[in-house]
């Protein structure tokens, strides 16, 4: 499996580009920004965009959604839950006084257990609200990987104090579904460095399990 980490944007969101080697078909999660570096990421490897996942709505991750869309023919695959908050761009947008980008809207809504593919590639989604009601984190159980978007970091789990956060769910989802896969899964952040499941549960600062 192709495995592209590149940060985009002012914030450094860590944008995942994953192919599968022999259809060449991806799935690009977090399209934050830096659009014209992804598109020529996928162009060396020769990628066809599948799905455009969006792990949460905040702008860091979503601001590029719309222009990849235009330029791959992709779907937006994102939650119902964060709907408010990609409506909310131009606030998002001032808080880090940047221009507002286009809101991509939905174009497949994301339900727990749903199965994504991309040519062999199987990614389970894993519902995980706390940063952000509609935050989702997605697993590939043959290669032992875990994008979890804003909600678990290397030693730090995501803020929960920006509109439609909670503590008590984001606990819960780490606890419950996180922490709850295999210790040897490499887990991609949203930000930082790569962590795996056993070290967090037995180090992380905030989320023991
Ligand atoms: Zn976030
Ligand atoms: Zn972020």
């Amino acid at each position: 499996m192709i495995h592209e980490i590149l940060p985009v944007g002012l914030l450094a969101c860590n944008c995942s580009i994953i192919g599968d080697e022999a259809s060449r078909e991806a799935i690009v999660i977090d399209p934050g920004d830096d659009i014209s570096e992804i598109v020529a990421i996928l162009k060396r490897h020769g990628l066809t965009v599948k799905t455009i996942v969006i792990t949460h709505a905040h702008i860091d991750h979503i601001g590029g959604a719309a222009r990849l869309r235009a330029l791959t023919g992709a779907p937006v695959y994102m939650h119902e839950d964060d709907t408010v908050l990609a409506e909310n761009l131009a606030m998002q947008a001032g808080w880090l006084g940047v221009p507002t980008p286009e809101n991509p809207g939905i174009d497949k809504a994301a339900k727990e257990g749903d199965l994504l593919r991309a040519g062999a590639i199987e990614a389970q989604v894993l519902h995980t609200p706390g940063h952000t009601p509609g935050s989702l984190s997605l697993f590939i159980p043959a290669e032992k990987k875990l994008i979890a978007g804003d909600t678990l970091f290397r030693g730090s789990v995501g803020r929960t104090d920006l509109p439609g956060g909670d503590s008590r769910a984001i606990t819960a989802s780490i606890q419950g579904k996180l922490y709850r896969l295999p210790e040897d899964t490499v887990v991609t952040p949203g930000h930082g460095e790569e962590t795996t499941i056993g070290r967090e549960k037995k180090t992380n600062a905030f989320v023991r399990g």
